[in-house]
């Protein structure tokens, strides 16, 4: 691979793609050894090879291999692994201190981090945030703010969602493996409800699937009674269930439920969020407001912080000591996402997502067409995803999700699946991802998919052959 002339916002590697070995390699397969010896078995792994340095679109393993980024970490790493203005106002802060607590004493960046999220969420009404560590903590933090100031109990979620590993967000989360599995008894007043997944709605929809998915919620809340519910928690897209984009007019739907029946509307963007889409909050696209934003992953390029946003009447409903938490908004974290909201404000990053999903389109879509195993290709901005499925029955063919998965990372390209039946390939580069390196990238699993598609008719045309 020649290298690209244009190493984005200063990316400290070479931006491009490079296999030295075999994948993993000898020092990673050490390292992968070492690590069973003393971590607990309890977390998978995508793909088993250990970093040694990371920038831009690029991670680059500790055998010398360069593999193009589609993971970002999970969304998190949108301008880079390691951005440069990140590194600066975070060892700027190094040098002053690393924790007060705020709870403690104060410090100005907890405040500006706020007075940005305020300003830059959706809704026009007055604003307080709160800030936290992990996304699971903004997640139950949304749920105690909206409990305290409803006083009510229920909280509403859907199928297919993803909000968290802790015991209340995954009690809020829908898929039982491997989110829930033996970790119960699961907390109680979480109530599911049907989504609006346009590829596959639920049994009981008839007629307009928007109709009837909005039907559903009220049916749900009326078993419960409606006033029972303080909040209903939704992702605009769902992420880890499988980045299914709702029915047009769903979101919108729901919006007007919940504010005729006085339940707090809780958008979960932490996967969403900061640009990821193209816009700066994917609720913008269905141009609707949470009463609560929530913000987590790309917010400090790496740094753990979460955010919960929304009207003041909510969050300063809570007693004065009510939130909290020892790292919540860790000054460090903190100066990462001012470098964050520096590299946002000029909408270049937006720009850059949008042209993500142009590139992808016009090469994967035509897939749906030509193969007979992706079922469909979804998503906004950077946020893609694959769904791989019988053509004919559309039955979910994870085998083929984590085939091509592999096939990918065996060249040097870092994939990621998910979705209820872990059918779904999902794309997620970073947004400083240069062109000529999306189109490498996605070149290696365009063919990996055709590859995948021509094995499985082989046999066919064999058999049908007389
Ligand atoms: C990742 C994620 C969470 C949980 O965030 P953690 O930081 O892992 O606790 C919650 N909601 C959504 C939509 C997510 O993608």
């Amino acid at each position: 691979m020649t290298e690209l002339p244009h190493t984005p916002l200063h990316s400290t590697l070479p931006q491009s793609r490079h296999l030295t070995t075999a994948v993993p390699g000898p020092r990673s397969k050490q390292l992968h050894a070492e690590r069973l010896a003393h971590v607990s078995d309890g977390f998978g792994i995508v793909l088993p090879v250990f970093v040694d340095r990371a920038d831009g679109a690029i991670i680059q393993d500790v055998d010398g291999n360069r593999f193009i980024d589609f993971a970002s970490g999970i969304a998190v790493t949108s301008v880079g692994a390691a951005n440069r203005k990140v590194r600066e106002r975070v060892a700027a802060q190094l040098e002053r201190f690393t924790h007060t607590c705020f709870m403690v004493t104060e410090y100005e960046s907890f405040t500006q981090v706020s007075k940005w999220l305020n300003e830059h969420t959706p809704g026009d009404f007055d604003k307080r945030t709160a800030l936290f560590s992990t996304g699971a903590e903004a997640v139950e933090n949304a749920v105690k703010i909206a409990r305290s100031a409803t006083g009510r109990p229920n909280i509403l979620v859907f199928d297919e969602a993803y909000h968290g590993r802790s015991l209340l967000t995954m009690a809020m989360t829908a898929k039982e493996n491997p989110y829930r599995l033996n970790f119960g008894p699961l907390p109680g007043e979480v109530v599911r409800a049907a989504s609006a997944n346009p590829l596959r709605p639920s049994a009981s929809t008839t007629g307009d699937a928007m109709t009837a998915a909005l039907a559903s919620v009220e049916e749900t809340l009326a078993q419960h009674g409606a006033d029972t519910f303080a909040a209903m928690v939704i992702e605009p897209i769902q992420g880890e269930g499988g980045f299914i984009v709702p029915v047009p007019g769903f979101l919108a739907g729901l919006r007007e439920i919940a504010t005729r029946h006085g339940i707090v509307l809780v958008l979960d963007e932490i996967q969403t969020g900061m640009g990821r889409t193209g816009a700066l909050y994917a609720s913008e696209h269905e141009g609707i407001a949470g009463d609560i934003t929530l913000s987590a992953k790309a917010l400090a390029d790496g740094l753990p912080l979460s955010a919960v946003t929304g009207r003041t009447e909510l969050l300063n409903a809570v007693h004065v000591g009510g939130l909290g938490g020892t790292y919540a908004g860790n000054p460090l974290a903190c100066e990462a996402a001012l470098a964050v909201f520096e590299e946002l404000e000029d909408g270049e990053l937006l720009a850059n997502a949008r042209t993500v999903e142009t590139v992808a389109r016009e090469l994967l879509e035509p897939l749906v067409e030509e193969t007979a195993i992706v079922a469909q290709f979804r998503g906004r901005g950077a946020m893609l995803a694959l769904e791989f499925a019988d053509a004919t029955t559309l039955d979910p063919r994870p085998d083929l999700a984590r085939a091509i998965s592999s096939a990918c990372h065996a060249q040097g390209v870092l994939t990621l699946t998910c979705g209820t039946h872990g059918n779904v390939i999902r794309l997620l580069p970073p947004l400083v991802i240069s062109e000529d390196l999306l189109r490498d990238g996605l070149g290696v699993l365009h063919d990996a998919i055709l590859e995948a598609n021509a094995a499985l008719r082989a046999p066919v045309l064999v058999a049908d052959t007389p």
